[in-house]
């Protein structure tokens, strides 16, 4: 079974297949699932050690004219992107400048 790549440090979205899903629900027995707000086809499900435990069935796809695939280059930024944001709203020493030269 795949884990399932987070894109923020809250866990409200992953990546898969190059394309974000947003959480939809996680159930009593600890199971998330994930949908594509774009298309709303699909979904994956994923159980509390992050695996992935359900995937699309290969006949429903994404939408090609709705949906947003990123290039790998793109999921590496959206990831520093939402630690950043995430940093800003908890951190009370936060310090963008600061940031941005160790980042870079
Ligand atoms: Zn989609």
């Amino acid at each position: 079974m795949d884990t399932v790549e987070y894109l923020d440090p809250e866990k409200n979205f992953v990546v898969y297949d190059n394309y974000k899903l947003h959480r939809k629900a996680t159930n009593s027995n600890k199971m998330t699932r994930w949908r594509c707000q774009q298309c709303k086809s699909i979904s994956i499900t994923v159980n509390s050690d992050d695996l992935i435990v359900r995937k699309p069935n290969g006949e429903t796809i994404h939408n090609p004219k709705k949906c947003t695939k990123y290039f790998p280059v793109q999921k590496v930024c959206i990831i520093e992107y939402e630690r950043l944001k995430y940093e800003a709203q908890t951190d009370h020493n936060f310090s963008f400048s600061k940031r941005y030269r160790e980042i870079l």
